[in-house]
């Protein structure tokens, strides 16, 4: 934390916005190619998402949902759920990716506690995996440098090594592979399954972790292997949903729902503070009772809700989920991006470029040739950052993974500003 008052040139201080460029105090502005932190789906002022919080403003900006609903959130979950399509029939709200996490896992479990389970109180997860900064998200999360610290505090967690071609865990290559990733994963929901409330998983690519994308087929799979032996599957589509693949939820392009899905970051476009857990019918019923039964969901936030939330989640899904709007996305603007993003890997410096939709990670190693990695504490990526932010150009780093995640709306100039800047700081951080 001591390097942040050091840096050169010094972190901006941001005044004000416009498209998809931030303005800064000094009169700079900055692309911003990390869209806020992967939220800012449609740019930073997104109009018909103001507008609609303006509007929502001058009615009312908050009630509660205890004992109470309100128009907002009803016009949102009748059109969350008709997307997400049947048996996806249920909404709870919460305000981070972190908290629709915590509150999966909770309902994962309960529902297992209601079929007589309560032995059934284990999670599978992934390496590398990132499903938030609160205890239970935490106890999911399986990256070191961010989770090692809090493993005195956390529940137990079952895990596999994640797929990730290039370094594969199993030493195979793809073409050849006979799905290792799929079968280690099977054998621990076979082996645990009288254990296990559910499976918690980042479908088709892990973010934070360090943007690691699956197999096509890997999600699916296990997704499948799952149900079969009757264990709950959660996806955190924090990071992957809301358009930033291609389609307004990943589950879409992986051919199976899960039981449990959490959305946040783009749900408003990053306007608002708002998040989701969309839950199967049957996950929904294992909670009517009598009163004195006690099956009462007892979790809730003050802010639960938020019509102001609502009212910009249900503007941002106007157009993330407009069918012009998402073929546009796939015809034009990804392989726009991976066009440019491609011609990243000729760099001497650069050992794989990778990631899925508008998600690019560009990994940097000290030798091409033989994947030798930058030592994590020389900070090569930040460096890079550094660089860019000369440039004009605001993201961030995952160690020495250089991210690159636009807003949705990212132009065909602003798509040339990548392939041009982009190697430009990594040659400059190189010499
Ligand atoms: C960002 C993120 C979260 C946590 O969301 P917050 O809103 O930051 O609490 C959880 N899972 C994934 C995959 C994320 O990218």
């Amino acid at each position: 934390m001591r390097g942040y008052a050091e840096e050169d040139p010094p972190s901006p201080i941001i005044v004000g916005a416009e498209g998809n460029r931030l303005i800064a105090a000094d009169g700079r502005t900055y692309f911003d190619a990390n869209s806020g932190y992967w939220c800012l789906a449609l740019g930073c002022r997104p109009e018909s998402v103001e507008k609609a919080v303006a509007r929502q403003l001058a009615k009312f900006s908050h009630s509660t949902l205890l004992g109470l609903t309100h128009q907002p959130v009803l016009a949102l979950t009748e059109r969350l759920t008709r997307l997400a399509g049947p048996p996806l029939n249920h909404v709870f709200y919460a305000d981070s990716g972190s908290e629709a996490v915590e509150a999966a896992l909770k309902m994962a479990y309960q529902v297992q506690v209601h079929r007589g389970h309560p032995e059934r109180s284990m999670f599978l997860a992934l390496g590398e995996a990132y499903h938030g900064d609160t205890l239970g998200a935490v106890s999911v999360g399986g990256v070191d440098l961010f989770h090692e610290t809090y493993r005195p505090l956390l529940f137990p967690v079952k895990r596999t090594p994640p797929p990730h071609c290039r370094r594969c865990y199993w030493k195979k290559k793809p073409e050849t592979c006979r799905r290792e990733c799929v079968a280690a994963f099977e054998f621990e929901i076979r082996k645990n399954r009288d254990h296990l409330a559910a499976v918690i998983i980042e479908p088709l690519l892990l973010g934070p972790g360090g943007i690691i994308p699956q197999p096509d087929d890997w999600p699916g799979k296990i997704t499948q292997a799952a149900r079969a032996m009757g264990v709950s599957v959660i996806f955190d589509e924090v990071a992957v949903g809301m358009g930033r693949l291609g389609s307004v939820f990943a589950f879409e392009q992986v051919g199976v729902k899960p039981d449990l899905v959490c959305v946040a970051k783009g749900l408003t476009a990053g306007i608002l503070p708002l998040s989701a857990v969309v839950a199967s019918e049957e996950i929904y019923r294992e909670f009517l009772g009598e009163f004195a039964e006690r099956k009462t969901f007892f979790h809730g936030h003050t802010f639960t809700g938020s019509a102001l939330g609502c009212a910009a989640a249900l503007a941002a899904l106007g157009t993330i989920a407009d069918p012009q709007f998402i073929s546009r996305l796939n015809e034009k603007t990804i392989p726009a991006f991976w066009r440019a993003l491609r011609t990243l890997e000729n760099l001497p410096n650069v050992g794989e470029v990778r990631g899925r939709g508008l998600m690019a990670g560009i990994e940097l190693v000290r030798n091409k040739l033989t994947d030798e990695p930058y030592p994590w504490s020389e900070r090569w990526g930040h460096r890079v950052i550094l660089a860019l932010r000369r440039r004009g150009v605001q993201t961030r780093a995952i160690g020495n993974v250089v991210l690159c995640v636009p807003p949705l709306t990212v132009t065909d100039e602003e798509i040339a500003l990548i392939a041009k800047t982009y190697p430009e700081a990594i040659l400059e951080v190189n010499e």
